[in-house]
């Protein structure tokens, strides 16, 4: 089979491409097709809101939280930047753009406890910018 990238022949049985270069390349892609699919979402007119939406999934034991998006070339996009957001008292979600995120909860320990889709957010917050969005939770 040839190279996805380039269609070059592979030589070693256990790879996909044909290069380092074309697999970062092959992963890129995947990564932005993952990007344009989330931002082609629609989103509903109206939307529940974040509180009562990230309150309302969050686990017990849940202490702290960040919304999650995909990154513009794969892996995953952590809100806000370098921080995680109280639940009680509740911290307003920051978010590079309109979407449906994914809200990570964390425990006391900063451990992460578990993960959900679904939190649709209808507003950006001004100043915050999808590229500066930490690549881990
Ligand atoms: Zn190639």
């Amino acid at each position: 089979m040839g190279c996805p990238i380039c269609d070059r022949e592979v030589i070693r049985a256990d790879a996909v491409y044909c290069s380092v270069r074309h697999r970062v390349a092959g992963h890129r892609a995947r990564g932005r097709a993952l990007y344009n699919a989330w931002i082609a979402l629609p989103l509903p007119a109206e939307a529940v809101d974040a509180e009562i939406a990230i309150i309302g999934a969050s686990p017990d034991g849940a202490a702290w939280y960040r919304l999650a998006c995909p990154g513009l070339w794969g892996g995953s996009r952590y809100f806000p930047k370098g921080r995680r957001l109280g639940l009680s008292p509740f911290e307003t979600p920051e978010v590079p753009r309109p979407g449906i995120y994914r809200a990570v909860y964390f425990d006391v320990w900063d451990d992460v406890i578990t993960e959900v889709d679904g939190i649709v957010m209808l507003t950006a917050t001004p100043g915050v910018y999808l590229s500066r969005g930490d690549t881990s939770p």
